[in-house]
Order: structure tokens, then C-alpha cells, then sequence
């Protein structure tokens, strides 16, 4: 096998079950998701001879449908980015438009899929890092309701927003690796019934007459040209099959990206204190200081996660905690209302996932606050702990376009309906 676009961070070949639903399947399992005897990095030099004893439940679940697990795939360090540029292995090149970012963080799992090294792909979608590859890489991501999939194994960096979540070539593909993995754990807490017994794949019908999806004016606005023109072609094409489409507004939605980024900013100041060398990550060597040590340790950081670190450590110090870490709350509860209104008159939402069709490699690491805005569409999702899937929608000359619908609480089967029928 020949990784032209630096995909994997290892290739490691590990066989499920001899049957089940996956047996031809191969899928490439993003390098923060724990492999049992497979080294597990997310990304970083922290851990980059980190070899997990156990695996993820979503894992064990790949497994035992007789999945074939062919690598761990690159992502941005810790799943901090939106283009797969901050690992320490590497930057990932898009298959789908050569010299362009693949997206993030899960830009290794949606290359691998849109290279054909595998044929499906499991990601994690904190602030969009399964929505976004899938768009720039012209694939198909979900992002799964909030508890239907269990975290156990998944390394944290954000854990009140995050999910694990499948890629593939089709709708139908991706909702049956959500099948798979989805589905109550007792090791998760946050997991729920719910996810038990799904049947997500026979939902891709492509059956969207009478189907009503609202589109979000504030999240269209910011859109390229071009992107917009591949979104409405896809609304006319909805209208055509039988949907009903009509505005609808969330004001909420334009505090989204500070509310989330420092939710998430926080949580990660908390959730990687365990990498002191002590616990886990590699150790910077004991010279009769502690404090120097852990200092030493942490070094093995790369800026982007010091960035965070620190900006998160900040605002939750006690001094700035309600200015920041409270506000921020407050709008995530303000996001939450908003959609709850909306889905009282319309079935699903619609929007462009990206504003922006890929960016050129190198691009947006210069300014990290551009890089955080572009995923103004993406975030709302997770603070509001719904499901959303990215569906291709034709290209730009500068790449893939995704389309992004949103459901309810649950409501899995709806975004899948509707996407299939893009598809069509
Ligand atoms: N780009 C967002 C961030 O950097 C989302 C990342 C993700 O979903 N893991 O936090």
C-alpha cells in the first residue's frame, strides 16, 4: 500500500471476526480512538510510542462486525485544528484537490477514504472534525447525537461536545458503520439507550417528499460564491423530490464560535493535564524538581495545543471564570433554545458544512483566529449536542463542497433520508 498523501500515522493491519456486517470492509481508525497493541499518538510527539493496553468500545464493535482495521489515521494534534496541518507527523495532503488541506482534525480518515486506502472511516467531531474532511475530501461524515456512540477509549480533548463518528463513499455505507458502532456502553455514562437496535442504513431512501428543511439564514450568508451556488443547485434539486423548504433564523448562532472555543479551550486545559510524563506522555526526565519535570514533559506539546492549554487555563482561572467560561455556558444555552424552536416548524436544517471550498496547504496557519472562524457552521451543532451529517455537493474549481443537514435529538434517521437524497 502506497500513502502518497501522508494518511496514516501507522499501518497496521488488525483482522476482525471471520462475519458480520463489516466482513468485507476495511476502515482506517483515526489516531486518537484506542487500538489494543497498536500505537495511538493523536497526533502528538507526546505520545508517540503511546501502545494502548485495551481498545475502544468502538473498536471492540468494528471487530466484532469482521471489520478490518488498516491503519490509525493522522489528525490535527489532539484534534486541534481544521485542516490536519498541526499533527506532528505531517501534514495531510487532500486526495480531492491535490495541494489542498484535507480539512480537520479527522483530515487522515476522510483522505482515506477519498483515496480509496479504505472503505470506511471513523473520526471524532468536537467543533466539525468529522463534518469538515468529509466536505473538503468529498466524502460523507455524521456526526452522531450527543451520547448515541461511546467516548470509552476515545483520548479527550473536549468531552462534553465530542463524538465519535463514521466516514464512507455513500450515505448508506456511512449509516451502516453507524449501526455498527453506535449503541449504549456501561464504561460510557454519557452513552444511551437510544443507540440500541438501529437500523440508520435503511433510513437512506432518498424519500424526502413532504420533508420540510429550514434554512438558517445566518448560516448561508457567510458562504463563498461558489459554495452557495452548489448549496442552492442542492435545494433545488430537495424542492424537485418533493421537500419544502423555507428560511428560518438563529440569532444565537453568532456567538457560537467564541461559546465554543472556549468551552473547548477549557475542557482541554483540564483533560490534558494528565500528560505530565508521570501518567501518561513521554517523560521529560526527574533531576530532583517536580514542577521541572512536568515542564520538561509538556514541551512535547506542539503550539497550537499550548495555545489552548493556556488560553483555557485562563478562563477558567478564578478571577476571569465568570467573564468567560460562564458566558460562554450561557450562550451554549442560548444555541440550545434556538434549535429547539426551530425544530418545532421544520424537520431538518440545511447549510453549506464549509463556507469555504479548501484551503491552499500552509494557508491558514498564520492565523489561527481565520482558521477558527471557518467553522461557524460546524460548532453550533456540538454545542447544541444534535446530529448533523456533510454530504458531497459538486466541486468548486478549488474542490469539494459539502452540504450539512441537522436534525433533533436522535433524529439520525431524518439527516440520513435527506442526505441519500442529495446523493440521488
Ligand atoms: N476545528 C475545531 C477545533 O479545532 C474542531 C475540532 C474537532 O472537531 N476536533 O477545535
Amino acid at each position: 500500500m502506497t500513502d502518497d498523501h501522508n494518511i496514516f500515522v501507522t499501518e497496521e493491519i488488525v483482522e476482525g471476526a471471520d462475519d458480520g456486517p463489516l466482513a468485507d470492509a476495511t476502515v482506517a481508525v483515526k489516531d486518537n480512538i484506542s487500538t489494543e497493541g497498536v500505537r495511538t499518538t493523536c497526533g502528538s510527539a507526546m505520545l508517540d510510542d503511546y501502545v494502548p493496553p485495551y481498545d475502544a468500545t468502538v473498536v471492540e464493535s468494528l471487530k466484532a462486525a469482521g471489520a478490518t482495521i488498516v491503519g490509525k489515521a493522522n489528525m490535527d494534534e489532539f484534534g486541534m485544528g481544521s485542516t490536519t496541518e498541526t499533527s506532528a507527523f505531517g501534514p495531510v495532503e487532500n486526495p480531492a484537490a491535490p495541494g489542498r488541506v484535507p480539512g480537520g482534525s479527522s483530515g487522515g480518515s476522510a483522505a482515506a477514504v477519498a483515496a480509496g486506502e479504505a472503505d470506511l472511516a471513523l473520526g471524532s467531531d468536537t467543533g466539525g472534525s468529522v463534518r469538515n474532511p468529509a466536505a473538503f475530501c468529498g466524502v460523507v461524515g455524521i456526526k452522531p447525537t450527543y451520547g448515541l456512540v461511546s467516548r470509552y477509549g476515545l483520548v479527550a480533548y473536549a468531552n462534553s461536545l465530542e463524538q465519535i463518528g463514521p466516514l464512507g463513499p455513500t450515505v448508506e455505507a456511512t449509516a451502516e458503520l453507524l449501526d455498527v458502532i453506535s449503541g449504549p456502553d456501561d464504561r460510557d455514562a454519557t452513552s444511551r439507550e437510544e443507540g440500541a437496535d438501529t437500523d440508520y442504513a435503511s433510513a437512506a431512501d432518498g424519500d424526502v417528499a413532504g420533508t420540510t428543511i429550514g434554512v438558517p439564514t445566518e448560516l448561508v450568508e457567510g458562504a463563498d460564491a461558489g459554495v452557495r451556488e452548489r448549496f442552492e443547485e442542492t435545494l433545488e434539486d430537495l424542492r424537485d423530490g418533493g421537500a419544502i423548504v423555507e428560511e428560518v433564523s438563529l440569532p444565537s448562532v453568532e456567538h457560537a464560535v467564541e461559546a465554543y472555543y472556549v468551552i473547548a479551550m477549557s475542557e482541554a486545559s483540564s483533560n490534558l493535564a494528565r500528560f505530565d510524563g508521570v501518567r501518561y506522555g513521554n517523560s521529560g526526565g526527574f533531576e530532583g524538581n517536580w514542577n521541572e519535570a512536568f515542564s520538561d514533559s509538556r514541551e512535547a506539546f506542539g503550539e497550537e495545543v499550548k495555545r489552548r492549554i493556556l488560553l483555557g487555563t485562563y478562563a477558567l482561572s478564578a478571577g476571569y471564570h465568570d467573564k468567560y467560561y460562564k458566558q460562554a455556558q450561557d450562550a451554549r444555552a442560548w444555541v440550545k433554545q434556538d434549535f429547539d424552536e426551530a425544530f418545532e416548524s421544520v424537520d431538518v436544517l440545511a447549510s453549506p458544512t464549509m463556507p469555504t471550498p479548501p484551503f491552499e496547504q500552509g494557508e491558514s496557519l498564520e492565523d489561527p483566529l481565520q482558521m477558527y472562524l471557518a467553522d461557524a457552521n460546524t460548532v453550533p451543532v456540538n454545542l447544541a449536542d444534535l446530529p448533523a451529517i456533510s454530504v458531497p455537493a459538486g466541486e468548486t474549481d478549488a474542490g469539494p463542497v459539502g452540504v450539512q443537514f441537522v436534525g433533533p435529538a436522535f433524529g439520525e434517521e431524518a439527516i440520513i433520508r435527506v442526505g441519500s437524497a442529495v446523493e440521488n
